[in-house]
């Protein structure tokens, strides 16, 4: 360029879902005062929008460019690490950035320029923070001891340790021993309102230097705590997968707790996997990764394996509890003497027991509702979504029938829409009717039911959770929200009622998330000084997930199943996507993804198997077709690649641009 006056542009991410950035110039007033990771207003089409200035450069790019209005920030809200982190989300991930920088920031009000006023004294010296009120026992020195002399550099830990085997009073040691070092902390919990107790520890542990991210924070209170972060005055951060992206100013370690857990996967764009977003953190930033669990991850067994991670073990109970018992109740033997009910013998026996001991007893289903299809004994017919290819599912107290996709509902029919009959049945089972059968059997007892449908009602959940936790309640039912972490030292049994319900999941996922499962319900069992005793009843008793379980064997059911990922092909040993063709029209929905397929299948190598195009588990969501094709490489890399190129291409094709395409990397479901 000749010209005198050297224009500056600038890179700027949009809340758009095209990956590419937009360039604006910067007009003459705004010189020098704009820097990448602050927010600015830009002209775009016909209105304005907020986007993230990423980068500025004085080569003008071609065609017209517009001005951007104004800037947002007086100084950058988004550091250079978490940028960093963000532009290796949007690759990785294949998620606009634009979208992507949306979960680093809360959306609402500016930015003012920090106060320079010191940080507020905190209301614990250091070496209170540090003092615990535990002599740790000698797993736990040990353990704390490697971690110690892994601290101040990137690493991975794994702390492998059984339920009740002191991991979280070491996470709580460990942090200490960062802050008092000057860095700062990040925890991640697989969900806030499920561990209270957690919570609290850390709480009362570190008092005012700890930020709390709950998902029911108002817009102003988590500014306020954004802020907080940002300006160093808070020194640990917990919450859910969200809390990796935390503005902590030097972050020197990152503990994830039950790191197995499905919920760090977001299951919208972007869908990042915060475990390893966490590690991708640590790794810009120099800290310490904590992965903390009772069942690792095959993926993350498979890297301690290859030496990649680092890895401790915990194997003894604090005190004298031990691991409970586990019986195996093989619920075809209970139809072969003729009980059709959903409880055998044993378990009701053992109920009558632990009632009659004023012992608390915890009965474990996964699946909510009363029944979970409704089907017409006449014609066949079973009772389906208007909107979604799935069947209803009846809720007794509400007497309606309700879709777990969409979450319509409808009132229960007197008689099938298709043929009049009225032998319209209820099958399967659902924690209603579990609770309805229990209250029927044990009228004396008190009982309560815990699971997705109750917990959205608020205050619910912590009610019912404290009630339990105050002898209140006697029997518990619940879903997988009642199987975790919480520790209920009076409950000695543990009741599965229907281990197969995991098991029969479509996943190559199924068996490791059964086994996960019964292992962490199984630990509810028996946490104080008397013996606890858990029953599965399941029709597949020879299946190695619930053998294994049943042994207390993580290694010997991880021997078996990482056998059948390499036979088949699957993580660790091969990368996967997951790619969802969404249309309301099913026909041009079918028609790109088939030509996405023709794409693909050009600009592929051999490494890579592709599965599909075809209907998705569930082929219809509320009014929208979905199908999905399934790519698994070897190189991770090549796929990206592949994928890129094919993307680039199907996009210009205008007859398709009303379908949408979603990526899902590393995917968890492959609905
Ligand atoms: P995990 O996280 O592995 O389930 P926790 O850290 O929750 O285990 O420990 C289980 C219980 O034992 C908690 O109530 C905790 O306060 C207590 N605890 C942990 N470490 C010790 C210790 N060294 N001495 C006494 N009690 C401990
Ligand atoms: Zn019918
Ligand atoms: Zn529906």
């Amino acid at each position: 360029m000749n010209s005198d006056i050297k224009d500056i542009f600038a890179d700027v991410a949009l809340p758009l879902p095209i990956a590419s950035l937009f360039t604006y110039r910067i007009p003459e007033e705004l010189y020098g005062s704009i820097v990448p990771g602050m927010r600015v207003l830009v002209p775009f089409t016909n209105r304005f929008l907020t986007g993230f200035v990423l980068n500025l450069k004085e080569e003008k790019p071609e065609g017209r460019i517009k001005d951007i209005i104004s800037r947002l920030d007086e100084e950058p809200v988004i550091d250079e690490g978490l940028l960093k982190l963000a532009e290796w989300i949007s690759s990785y991930y294949l998620s606009p950035i634009g979208l992507t920088l949306r979960y680093f920031v809360p959306p609402a009000g500016k930015n003012k320029k920090s106060s320079t006023v010191n940080k507020p004294p905190v209301n614990k010296t250091l070496c209170e923070i540090i003092k615990s009120p535990f002599i740790l026992n000698d797993e736990q020195i040990k353990c704390l001891d490697v971690i110690c002399q892994n601290k101040n550099n990137f690493g991975v830990i794994v702390v492998h340790g059984i339920t009740g085997s002191g991991k979280t009073e070491i996470y709580l040691q460990a942090i200490g021993d960062v802050i008092s070092s000057g860095k700062e902390a990040i925890v991640m919990v697989p969900e806030i309102a499920l561990t209270p107790q957690t919570i609290s520890r850390f709480k009362e542990r570190f008092g005012d230097n700890i930020a709390v991210l709950h998902s029911r924070l108002g817009p102003k209170k988590r500014l306020e705590e954004w802020r907080r972060i940002k300006n160093g005055e808070v020194k640990v951060v917990i919450g859910a997968r969200s809390a990796v992206f935390a503005p902590l100013p030097n972050p020197g370690i990152i503990v994830i707790d039950e790191e197995h857990e499905s919920t760090y996967k977001q299951e919208e764009t972007p869908r990042y996997h915060a475990r390893d977003v966490a590690i991708m953190r640590a790794k810009f930033c120099n800290a310490l990764v904590i992965l903390g669990t009772a069942t690792p991850s095959l993926e993350t067994y498979y890297n301690i394996s290859t030496g990649k991670y680092k890895y401790i073990t915990l194997n003894k109970r604090i005190e004298k509890s031990v691991l409970p018992e586990i019986e195996i109740v093989d619920m075809r033997g209970e139809v072969a003497k003729g009980n059709l009910d959903a409880f055998s013998e044993t378990l009701i026996n053992n109920i009558n027991i632990s009632l009659k001991r004023k012992e608390q007893i915890i009965l474990f289903l996964n699946r909510r509702g009363f029944s979970s299809f409704v089907l017409c004994r006449k014609c066949g017919q079973v009772i389906k979504c208007r909107n979604c290819e799935v069947s209803l599912t009846y809720y007794l107290a509400k007497h309606r029938l309700q879709c777990h996709y969409c979450g319509c509902t409808e009132k229960l029919p007197s008689v099938c829409f298709s043929c009049g009959s009225e032998f319209l049945h209820h099958f399967g089972l659902g924690t209603e009717r579990i609770e309805d059968h229990i209250k029927k059997m044990f009228p004396d007892a008190r009982v309560a039911r815990l699971d997705m449908e109750i917990s959205r009602q608020k205050g619910e959940m912590e009610r019912i959770l404290n009630d339990f936790s105050e002898n209140k309640i006697d029997i518990l039912i619940g879903t997988q929200i009642i199987a975790k972490g919480h520790d209920f030292p009076n409950v000695t049994l543990v009741g599965v009622i229907f281990a197969d319900i995991t098991l029969n999941f479509p996943s190559f996922r199924s068996s490791e998330r059964n086994f996960q499962l019964l292992t962490q319900v199984a630990g509810r069992a028996g946490r104080g000084d008397k013996p606890g005793k858990v029953i599965i009843q399941t029709h597949q008793p020879e299946h190695y997930s619930i053998k294994r379980a049943c042994n207390h064997d993580y290694t010997g059911f991880y021997n078996e199943e990482i056998k059948y990922r390499r036979a088949l092909f699957y993580p660790p040993f091969s990368f996967i996507i997951n790619i969802l063709f969404k249309n309301k029209n099913e026909k041009i929905n079918l028609e790109a993804a088939r030509r996405f397929f023709e794409i693909f299948q050009l600009s592929k190598n051999k490494s890579i198997q592709v599965v599909g195009p075809a209907p998705a588990v569930i082929p219809k969501i509320n009014n929208f077709f979905h199908i999905q094709m399934i790519l698994k490489g070897q190189s991770r890399v090549h796929l990206h690649e592949c994928l890129l190129k094919t993307w680039h291409e199907f996009k210009k094709d205008k007859k398709f641009s009303s379908v949408k395409v979603l990526f899902d990397v590393d995917p968890l479901n492959m609905v």
